[in-house]
């Protein structure tokens, strides 16, 4: 595994430079979080990351977890590191004070999690599957209930799960067979059998709290008749503290390609004691409060492994001697070149730099959006950003896992045969991300989110409240000294997406399989628009600081030249999604099944 060290210098550059967090953390009344505080924070963090969890990787993906008679056993270090964790208040960060937790803002837990994930992905599933269930309970749940769990999650005594899957079924949740028996104590029993449960059994907390998807006896068919139950593995005893073991139980563990350190697990319940959490038969909804949560914290996984890959990358370009340069020596004292004078080196270096650097833009602008959903101080405000949020969510699931495994890809490809093979840990990072375009949704189905529900189903306002970002934004810039051109091949751009959308709507009324046709090339392509979007008002503040003469100009030109390089050879990818998305559905549909595999 390349040593993690965590990118502070590019997290403030967003933070204090593009994003300006310290104001709108002020205007949300966030006075905790003052500079000074969020800065300590993210030392502290980037020392716990780098520390504890990032040594814990490599042992971790070979120790794996192991599993005997229903126990399931982490790897070295993992429980003390999770201690460590919740005694450092890390999980209790963002939570509502109301129920142990510190009340920051939202956006200095994702950016914590990001710090995690790129430095041990599997261990960083134990607390983010619990921060979604947390976000869950919240929402839904009643006092009692944020009492008796939440406060013990906080605390990080207590973990949690979201046990969607069966065998059956995985995208189709309306197909689920597990039940839901009302009890004359107001409980429910619990009957069924969940797979893939991330985190479902391990040693790292006193308490596992399943949130379960079931369906009661009398449910409407399809997703319309799904509810969600709290299940937790020890039963709260009169204290409140875990008690009688309940009827669930671990049947087994997979064993898989990555993220080999967090346990992904049969769950059994067996007339297990569970308890409502919302409306009966609305279960889908309370899911999508930790779906969602889920899904950017998904989307983050596609960032972090890209990190952590360039970050190896990088070092070994500079090191590894091979080959001369085209122009002639660079290091003619050493018996070759180092290899990042290749051209086609540097494209991969180029592309990994490009894609972290932007995809963590858009993190945290999600990230900003995220803080003034849950506290922006007027309805508008806070609608505004939720409709962006919707509208970004799929996208930062999908986009960044995909260009994330691009990105670990190309790590690999960098150290050649010795990123192959396991010495350097490339490798985990590659087998690692290539669950993140899996999980919580597949891609697919969050382009068919994108395309279908968020952009067609709200007749094309959703994508109108970003595009006119990117609109006013451009218009604005329109005659920028040195970015200008820039500009002009991004505003093209958004003209042309709002065009395209049209183009798929009204083909979409005829033909439904159109949707489905173009979605992921929809979503790609909006993709690539978006981080134009955030590269340039990036390279807008880079320029600013440059021509003002201020100190660090070799940080703000790579900027400009990672700029550069986005709009002049990634952002151009877009032209070939475009024309996939206008090939239209008939060349996919007309091959009968029977006649794939002649
Ligand atoms: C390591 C790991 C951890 C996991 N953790 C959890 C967890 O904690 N909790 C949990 O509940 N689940 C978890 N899962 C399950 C995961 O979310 C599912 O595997 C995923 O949602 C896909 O479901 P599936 O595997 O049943 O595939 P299927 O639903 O069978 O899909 C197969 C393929 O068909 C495509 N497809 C299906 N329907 C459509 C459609 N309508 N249109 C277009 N394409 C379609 C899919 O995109 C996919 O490519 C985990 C899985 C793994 C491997």
């Amino acid at each position: 595994m390349p040593d993690y060290k965590a990118p502070l210098r590019d997290m403030r550059f967003l933070l204090d430079e593009v994003f300006d967090f310290h104001a709108s953390y002020a205007a949300l009344g966030a006075s905790d979080a003052t500079p000074d505080m969020v800065s300590a924070i993210l030392e502290e963090g980037a020392k716990f990351c780098e520390q504890v969890l990032a040594p814990l990787n490599r042992s971790g993906d070979e120790e794996e977890c192991q599993f005997n008679h229903g126990v399931v056993t982490t790897p070295k270090g993992f429980k003390e590191a999770f201690a460590q964790y919740a005694e450092g208040g890390w999980m209790s960060l963002a939570a509502d004070p109301a129920y142990g937790g510190q009340g920051l803002p939202h956006s200095l837990g994702l950016l914590i999690s990001e710090m995690v994930g790129a430095s041990n992905t599997s261990w960083g599933m134990y607390p983010g599957l619990t921060q979604g269930a947390m976000a869950a309970i919240h929402a839904h749940g009643t006092e009692e209930q944020k009492q008796a769990y939440l406060t013990r999650m906080t605390a990080g005594r207590w973990t949690g799960t979201m046990c969607l899957t069966e065998a059956h079924c995985g995208t189709d949740l309306g197909i689920i067979k597990t039940r839901a028996v009302p009890q004359a104590d107001g409980s429910y029993a619990i009957s069924g059998s969940k797979i893939f449960i991330s985190a479902g059994e391990h040693d790292m907390s006193e308490n596992i709290v399943h949130l379960v998807l079931a369906k009661l006896p009398d449910a409407p068919a399809g997703t319309k008749g799904i509810s969600l139950f709290i299940v937790p593995k020890f039963l709260p005893d009169a204290q409140g503290e875990a008690g009688a073991r309940n009827a669930v139980s671990c049947g087994s563990i997979e064993h898989k390609m990555g993220i080999k350190a967090s346990a992904t697990c049969v769950i059994n319940f067996d007339n297990a004691k569970g308890f409502l959490i919302g409306e009966a038969n609305k279960g889908l909804n309370c899911m999508f409060t930790m779906m969602n949560h889920a899904r950017l914290g998904t989307g983050m996984q596609g960032l972090c492994l890209g990190e952590a890959s360039f970050q190896g990358a990088i070092k070994y370009a500079n090191e590894r001697l091979q080959m001369r340069a085209l122009t002639g020596p660079k290091a003619p004292d050493k018996a070759a070149d180092p290899i990042i004078v290749h051209p086609d080196v540097r494209r991969m270096l180029l592309t990994m730099k490009a894609f972290n650097e932007g995809n963590r833009a858009l993190a945290y602008f999600t990230a900003q959006l995220l803080d003034i959903a849950h506290g922006g101080d007027n309805a508008e405000q806070r609608q505004e950003a939720e409709d962006l949020l919707a509208f970004l969510t799929p996208i930062c699931k999908a986009f960044m896992t995909e260009t994330g495994l691009e990105v670990t890809n190309l790590g690999m490809q960098v150290f050649g045969g010795h990123g192959f093979i396991r010495e350097w840990g490339m490798e985990q990072l590659v087998r690692d991300c290539r669950i993140a375009p899996i999980y919580e949704g597949t891609n697919g189905i969050q382009a068919l989110d994108l395309l279908g529900r968020k952009v067609l189903g709200s007749q094309g306002k959703l994508l109108r409240g970003f595009t006119k970002r990117v609109h006013q934004f451009c218009a604005a810039n329109a005659e920028h000294p040195q970015l200008q051109a820039y500009f002009a091949q991004l505003a093209k751009l958004n003209q042309e997406w709002g065009e395209l959308t049209q183009r798929v709507g009204m083909a979409a009324m005829k033909n439904p399989d159109e949707v489905g046709a173009a979605a992921l090339d929809y979503l790609m392509y909006s993709g690539y628009i978006i981080l134009g979007y955030f590269w340039l008002r990036m390279a807008v503040v880079a320029q600013g600081r440059l021509s003002a003469g201020g100190g660090e100009a070799a940080y703000y030109q790579a900027k400009l030249a990672t700029c550069e390089f986005y709009f002049k050879r990634l952002l151009p990818r877009t032209a070939a999604h475009r024309a996939a998305v206008e090939a239209g559905s008939d060349c996919l549909m007309q091959l009968p099944a029977e006649q794939f595999a002649l």
